[in-house]
C-alpha cells in the first residue's frame, strides 16, 4: 500500500516553500504560466517523501504509522529532476538531510515575505545557556526584525552583546565570568547564521576562558559572518571635553571624523529616513526636517529629536553597509524616549522595503497601542531567579 499525500498537504507543501525546490543548490522556481492559455499555470514540483510512501521505498521507515507517512512532517517539496535524484542515492540523501532542506527553504521562504532579502543571510536563531541569569537553555528565533521585551537585569544586553561580539570583541569581555560557576554544566551562546546553510557558531565560556566552535568543530579564529551597528545609550554632548561635536559624534558611532564627514556626505544622498537633510559646517551639524525650511544646529533640538539624528544616522550607516555585508542594527535601551507615534513611525521604516538590514531592538514593556504587524517579539521573564525567553 501507498502511503500518498492528500490534495491539501500537496498545496500545503508547496505554498510553505514558496512553489521553491528545497535543495538549497537547486532552488528552481516550480511554478509559471501555461503559455497556451491566459489563465493556465504549470507545476513542475513534486511534494515528495522523505520517508518512502511503500515499503521497498528509499528512506522507509516501518517504525512508523500510515498516518505518519502520509502526514505533512513527512513531505518536502522538491522539483521532478531533485526528488528523482534523492530517491537514487538513499546513503547521500538521508531523512536528516532532507528535513534540514525542508526547514531552511521554509524559513527562507518566511524571511523573503517579511521584505527581506535573504541573498546574504540572516541570523536566524540564537541558543543560550548557564550566562547569568539564563540557566536552563533558550531558543530564540528572529525575523528581519526582532523585539526583545524584559525588565531590567534579564538578559536583553547580554543578548545583544554577545550577538554583536562577533563583529567587536569587545562586547564578550564582561561576560567571561558570568557563569553559574557552582552549575558545572556549560555555559554557551549559540549563533545560528543562515546563509545558503545553516551555520552554527558557538561562544563557549568556561573558567573565564572563551572558546569558538563552528558547525561543532572548535575553531581557534572566528570572522563574523555579519555587520552590527550596536546603539546600547544615546549620543550626549561633553561640553567639557576637548573635542568637538563631530570628533565626539563619530566615536559614538565608531568611526573615525573623517570617516563620519564622507559617510554623511555620501549616505546622505541615497538614503533618507526622517530627515529631509544632514550637514557638517565649521564642526557641527545642522538638520533639516522635510517640514521646514532652515537648518537647526544640532544642540538645538530637544531630547528626543537628537536620538531621531542618531536614529537617522546609524540608519543610514547600516543601509550603506549592508550593500556589503549582512549587516544587523541593535538599538538596546535606544528607542526609550520615542513616543507611540514616532516608534510608529521607526517601526514602519523598519518593515519597509528600502530597508534592507536586520534590526534587533530591545524595550522594558511593550507598547499595545503600537502596530507590530510581521515582527518577532520574545518576552524575557524572570522566576525564581532564572529567566525563560517566552514568544510574545
Ligand atoms: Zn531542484
Amino acid at each position: 500500500m501507498r502511503d500518498g499525500f492528500s490534495k491539501a498537504i500537496i498545496n500545503s507543501l508547496a505554498q510553505r516553500a514558496a512553489y521553491t525546490c528545497s535543495n538549497p543548490s537547486c532552488a528552481q522556481v516550480t511554478i509559471g504560466p501555461l503559455e497556451s492559455s491566459l489563465i493556465g499555470t504549470v507545476n513542475t514540483g513534486i511534494a515528495a517523501h522523505i520517508t518512502a510512501a511503500s515499503l521497498g521505498g528509499p528512506r522507509y521507515n516501518n517504525a512508523i504509522t500510515s498516518l505518519e507517512r502520509a502526514s505533512i512532517v513527512n513531505g518536502i517539496w522538491l522539483c521532478s529532476y531533485c526528488a528523482n535524484l534523492v530517491d537514487k542515492d538513499e546513503s547521500k540523501y538521508t531523512v536528516s538531510l532532507l528535513k534540514s532542506w525542508k526547514e531552511q527553504r521554509e524559513m527562507r521562504a518566511s524571511y523573503s515575505q517579511s521584505g527581506y532579502t535573504s541573498d546574504n543571510g540572516y541570523l536566524s536563531k540564537i541558543k543560550i545557556k548557564n550566562i547569568a541569569k539564563i540557566i536552563n537553555e533558550q531558543h530564540i528565533y528572529f525575523g528581519k526584525n526582532t523585539i526583545i521585551v524584559g525588565a531590567n537585569a534579564t538578559g536583553k544586553t547580554l543578548i545583544c552583546e554577545f550577538i554583536s561580539s562577533l563583529y567587536d570583541k569587545k562586547h564578550l569581555e564582561r561576560w567571561r565570568n558570568k557563569r553559574d560557576s557552582t552549575n558545572q554544566e556549560n555555559s554557551f551562546f549559540e549563533i545560528e547564521f543562515f546563509a545558503d546553510f545553516i551555520n552554527n557558531i558557538t561562544i563557549a565560556l568556561r573558567d573565564g576562558t572563551i572558546s569558538y566552535f563552528i558547525n561543532g568543530l572548535q575553531s581557534p579564529l572566528i570572522y563574523s559572518p555579519y555587520i552590527v551597528q550596536y546603539i546600547n545609550k544615546p549620543f550626549v554632548y561633553e561640553l567639557s571635553s576637548r573635542e568637538g561635536l563631530i570628533k565626539q559624534f563619530s566615536s559614538y558611532f565608531g568611526l573615525t571624523a573623517d570617516e563620519f564627514i564622507n559617510l554623511i556626505d555620501v549616505i546622505g544622498k541615497t538614503s533618507k529616513f526622517f530627515l529631509d537633510d544632514i550637514i557638517i559646517k565649521n564642526d557641527s551639524l545642522y538638520v533639516k526636517h522635510s517640514s521646514e525650511s532652515c537648518l537647526i544646529h544640532l544642540l538645538a533640538l530637544s531630547g528626543t529629536e537628537k536620538d531621531k539624528v542618531s536614529l537617522e544616522i546609524a540608519l543610514r550607516i547600516a543601509n550603506f553597509q549592508s550593500q556589503f555585508k549582512p549587516t544587523i542594527l541593535i538599538l538596546d535601551h535606544a528607542l526609550t524616549s520615542l513616543g507611540t507615534d514616532d516608534l510608529n513611525q521607526v517601526f514602519n521604516i523598519f518593515r519597509s522595503k528600502s530597508v534592507s538590514f536586520q534590526t534587533i531592538f530591545t524595550l522594558t514593556t511593550i507598547n499595545k497601542t503600537c502596530n507590530l504587524e510581521s515582527f518577532i517579539v520574545w518576552k524575557l521573564v524572570e522566576t525564581k531567579q532564572k529567566v525563560s525567553a517566552m514568544r510574545y
